[in-house]
């Protein structure tokens, strides 16, 4: 079965170290610097919740590269291209199947 190499492998380590360490700066910089008395817990609140999901997909993607499951589909179990991959190198699954997933989850 064709996987990736890696180099492949090293390179997509790469991308997501650096998306990473980009999140974790922007998230830090959208911390309010003077709160002007309205309500912003609740956007916080969501904010939090999007960087922490994006924060998880990243360390289970890196955990997939040291368990050389990265690139494979967690639904039909093929191959991921690669072309996606570096579009999106989180994704857990095939352009097909994330299609189905986000039809049934609409
Ligand atoms: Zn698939």
């Amino acid at each position: 079965m064709f996987y990736l190499t890696e180099e492949q492998l090293t390179h997509f380590r790469e991308i997501l170290e650096k998306q990473e360490a980009t999140i974790r700066f922007k998230s830090r910089l959208t911390v309010p610097a003077e709160p002007d008395g309205c309500d912003v817990t609740e956007v916080d609140n969501a904010l939090g919740d999007k960087v922490f999901a994006e924060l998880a997909d990243i360390e289970a993607a890196k955990l997939r590269i040291s368990q050389r499951q990265y690139g494979l589909c967690s639904d039909c179990g093929c191959t991921i291209a690669e072309a996606r991959l570096e579009a999106y190198p989180s994704a857990k699954r095939c352009t097909p199947c994330q299609r189905l997933h986000e039809q049934h989850h609409q």
